[in-house]
């Protein structure tokens, strides 16, 4: 640290130059979080004193929080439900695999070796939760359209099975797991059947209100016992802002843990000290959007990757699968060298480590046709380019 400290200007300087080079958003096409609402981000910025950890003080930001929750349980069909909000998907993915976890136990259902079901497209935050909490997951693979398939997960199940982890919106595909048959063929086998819509949850409600052939994922599916869904992807939010919600009035209780201090509350989260900054800005995008304002995005977000997908497919590009969602994956050689390119020229895409040679764009709010109709004949180029070098070794 400087012994003697640097005028306000100074650092502001200083900070802007290194803020300057980020990527713009208009050159991003890798990312499931987007621009945050400008609303979120004000509010965000007027909250950002605001601590959660201390709900004595910070009563106000408190009720908001709960608010939130609220709101969220309500749009996925389970008003007398239970939910925190946390500081993404793998908390909330956590929060829920501990919460199966010590349910099972308070049923004397706990064996010394519990596992849970999850399908081998399952979020990578799961290989983080499963060594925390000591889970062994009993990996199934994925059908041809990439989905866990329903009757090989109930096969699965055994005496040490505690959860079932089902997704809504892969982040590699945005594949949609059919959810409403996971739950049905679950009935009866006493195990927590987890959804992971971290991705999908604020798309898929609205896209099936717009007509789109997407199964039912949330709580008015029968079985499903806790979702994971974050506002700091689809729903606008400032980062870090997720939530971990219970079909139980009850449940989000069972992860509990006391403070030293009397007459402070007990912790339903992971974090102690976190921010409500990211509840308020999700608080705010969610009152001032409503569901009018989020399905006019959807339905631009899905006009956006129907031209992405309509031009590609022009260009003779063959698509991995069929997009369910706004997660365009495309199959092209030498993948990783044209990313490595494409990103020395300004645009972020992605690849995948697992599926080879393949190129993921994701369209969400800041993803314009425009922006597509730039990036199309770049990644012409950058093709051409590695073609070339290829052709010269
Ligand atoms: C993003 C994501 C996560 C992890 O969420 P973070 O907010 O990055 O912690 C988990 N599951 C899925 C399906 C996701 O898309």
């Amino acid at each position: 640290m400087r012994n003697a400290g640097l005028p306000a200007s100074d650092v502001r300087a200083g900070i802007a130059t290194e803020l300057a080079d980020d990527v713009p958003w208009n050159r991003v096409l890798n990312s499931i979080c987007t621009q945050p609402h400008p609303l979120g981000v004000e509010m965000a910025s007027a909250a950002a004193h605001t601590n959660l950890g201390d709900v004595r003080i910070f009563r106000g930001t408190k009720r908001i929080e709960r608010k939130v929750v609220r709101l969220l349980l309500d749009l996925l069909g389970n008003p007398g439900g239970s939910g925190n909000l946390v500081s993404g998907g793998t908390e909330a993915n956590l929060i829920a695999m501990l919460v199966a976890r010590e349910s099972a136990r308070a049923r004397g259902r706990l064996t010394d070796r519990p596992e849970v079901v999850v399908s081998s497209t399952v979020h990578f935050s799961f290989t983080k939760i499963f060594g925390l909490l000591g889970l062994t997951p009993v990996v199934v693979p994925v059908d041809d359209a990439l989905r866990l398939p329903a009757a090989e997960v109930a096969r699965r199940i055994g005496e040490h099975t505690v959860a079932v982890v089902a997704t809504a919106g892969s982040s590699e595909f945005g594949v949609v797991d059919a959810v409403d048959e996971i739950g049905p063929a679950l009935v009866g086998h006493d195990v927590h059947l987890h959804v992971d819509a971290a991705t999908g949850g604020f798309i898929i409600p609205f896209a099936r209100e717009l007509g789109r052939d997407l199964p039912q994922f949330d709580f008015t599916v029968d079985g499903v016992a806790s979702i994971t869904i974050d506002p700091h992807k689809y729903g606008l939010a400032n980062v870090p802002a997720g939530a971990i919600l219970f079909k139980g009035a009850q449940d989000a209780g069972r992860f509990a843990f006391d403070s030293f201090f009397v007459d402070t509350p007990v912790h339903n989260t992971l974090l102690g000290t976190r921010p409500g900054s990211a509840a308020i800005s999700t608080y705010a995008v969610l009152e001032h959007l409503g569901r009018e304002g989020f399905t006019a995005i959807t339905r631009t977000n899905f006009e956006v990757t129907e031209h992405l997908v309509a031009q590609l497919r022009a260009a003779g590009h063959e698509l991995a699968t069929e997009p369910q969602l706004n997660i365009v994956v495309v199959k092209m050689e030498h993948a990783t060298r044209i990313s490595q390119l494409l990103e020395s020229w300004g645009w972020i895409v992605s690849t995948s480590k697992r599926f080879g040679e393949t190129l993921r764009l994701v369209v969400t709010r800041h993803v314009t046709t425009q922006m597509i109709d730039e990036f199309l004949p770049v990644l012409e180029r950058a093709r051409a380019h590695v073609a070339s070098e290829v052709a010269l070794r």
